[in-house]
C-alpha cells in the first residue's frame, strides 16, 4: 500500500467512535491524506454502501483534525 505521496503507508488501527479496532492504511506523514480501509470483505461492501463512505469521509475528516492538532504541539 503506497499513498498520494509515494510513502509506504503502514497498517493502522481506527480508534474512532465509529470503527473501533478496525484496520486501515494511511499516509504515514499525513501530508496528502490518504486512508484506505484494510480487509477485502469489508473493503468491498465500503464501495457500494453510501452510509460506509460517509464513514470514510469522517475518518478523513477527523484524521485531518488531528494532523492540524498534532501540528500544534510539534
Ligand atoms: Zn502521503
Amino acid at each position: 500500500m503506497f499513498c498520494e505521496c509515494g510513502l509506504r503507508a503502514p497498517l493502522q488501527v481506527s480508534n474512532s467512535i465509529a470503527n473501533p479496532g478496525r484496520k486501515y492504511y494511511a499516509c504515514p506523514v499525513r501530508r496528502c491524506g490518504w486512508f484506505r480501509w484494510a480487509g477485502p470483505s469489508i473493503q468491498h461492501s465500503e464501495v457500494t454502501d453510501d452510509r460506509s463512505c460517509h464513514f470514510n469521509c469522517n475518518l478523513k475528516l477527523i484524521e485531518r483534525v488531528e494532523n492540524s492538532i498534532m501540528m500544534l504541539y510539534l
